[in-house]
């Protein structure tokens, strides 16, 4: 066998954090500062994400791929590997299914394997939260949830606590799984109401929408003046929520302006020309205060939360540590 003189090809130590470690250490808190930080590191130059690959794979209707990235600032490297199973609900599963691989940046050696689909929920959730926190009007009352899927309950909590929300409109193309949504107003003591489309659109200060629509769910002419969207179910080419007309209406911002118009929301208006590329404002450079971000009440202000790689090492490298603390990690070397 053939050997280098006097390099150590010695095994590295590898910190494994459990799923469960993982939801112990990281609540919304957590992920909200771990998210905040990181894209105004973005914003700065600081962190950047590298080309997403996200692939379907021809089985299971699955689509697989990675998201990787350095923070600079907070000298974190690695890659989130995973995807979307569609048909793992039927076997008990999320449908999310992800793996966060974290490197040392100075060595390029591997350093922890962190469960990544309760982070990827927390880390979507806190997305849409510091937009509503940054870009929501202060007196915001009726938050509106479009879609009720896994993700949703994690998004509707994290919403409640921007704003003094004293109710709850939702609408899901599966009108029973609504119940997952009335469920946590219930527990938070906010009423909770059923609603069509039009109606949540005319009634609502904030709107989340969190579906794996492939066509427009929430029309222009619905939205009134004012409003607050975080279209956070887009995060692939050919998906769609909104009405590329809100685009012509509204203040744009995002996690990441290239890839809101490859696989975000803005895909559609940027490619039938509605949306001037220029216009989308990363949301860093409003939490760094470079952008003013909301500038009057009436405006429509449209947050494209698109995922971005280094929210998912962001909340892992986080996880790392505070699980590190508390002694809930395994470790092996390699
Ligand atoms: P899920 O499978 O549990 O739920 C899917 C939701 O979409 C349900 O409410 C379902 O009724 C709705 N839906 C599906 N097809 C629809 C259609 N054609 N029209 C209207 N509604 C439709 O998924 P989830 O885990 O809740 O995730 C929701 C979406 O969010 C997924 O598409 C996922 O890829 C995306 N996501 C985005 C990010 C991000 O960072 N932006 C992160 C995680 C998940």
């Amino acid at each position: 066998m053939e050997t280098s003189s006097n390099l150590s090809n010695a095994g590295c130590q590898v910190t494994v954090v459990p799923e469960e470690a993982c939801q112990a250490v990281i609540g919304r808190k957590q992920a909200f500062e771990a998210v905040e930080a990181v894209f105004a590191s973005m914003a700065s130059g600081s962190a950047r994400n590298f080309p997403v690959v996200r692939e379907a794979i021809g089985h299971a209707d699955a689509l697989y791929g990675f998201k990787s990235g350095f923070d600079r600032a907070g000298m974190v490297l690695g890659v989130k590997s995973g995807g979307y199973w569609p048909g793992n609900t039927r076997k008990g599963l999320t449908n999310h299914q992800s793996t966060v691989v974290l490197f040392d940046p100075d060595t390029g050696r591997l350093s922890a394997l962190v469960g990544g689909n309760y982070l990827t929920a927390v880390r979507t959730a806190a997305a849409s939260a510091v937009s509503i926190a940054h870009l929501a009007r202060k007196d915001a009352r009726v938050l509106g949830m479009v879609g009720a899927g896994h993700q949703s309950t994690f998004q509707l909590r994290a919403a409640l606590e921007q704003r003094n929300f004293d109710q709850v409109v939702g609408w899901n193309r599966d009108p029973e799984n609504l119940a997952r949504l009335a469920a946590v107003c219930e527990e938070q003591g906010i009423p909770f109401e059923a609603v069509s489309l039009p109606d949540l659109a005319a009634r609502s200060d904030v709107i989340i929408t969190i579906t794996s629509a492939f066509e427009p769910l929430l029309m222009s002419e619905w939205v009134k003046p004012g409003t607050h969207i975080a279209c956070m179910g887009t995060d692939t080419k050919g998906k769609q929520e909104v009405d590329p007309m809100l685009y012509a209406r509204a203040e744009i911002f995002t996690d990441e302006v290239a890839q809101a118009t490859s696989i975000g929301e803005s895909q559609h208006a940027a490619a039938t020309g509605i949306l001037a590329p220029e216009r989308i404002i990363a949301i860093g450079d409003v939490i760094n205060g470079k952008h003013p971000g909301r500038r009057a009440d009436q405006d429509i202000t449209l947050f494209d939360g698109t995922g971005v790689g280094l929210q998912d090492l962001a909340v892992a490298s986080m996880a790392v540590k505070l699980a590190g603390a508390e002694g809930l990690v395994e470790r092996f070397v390699l």
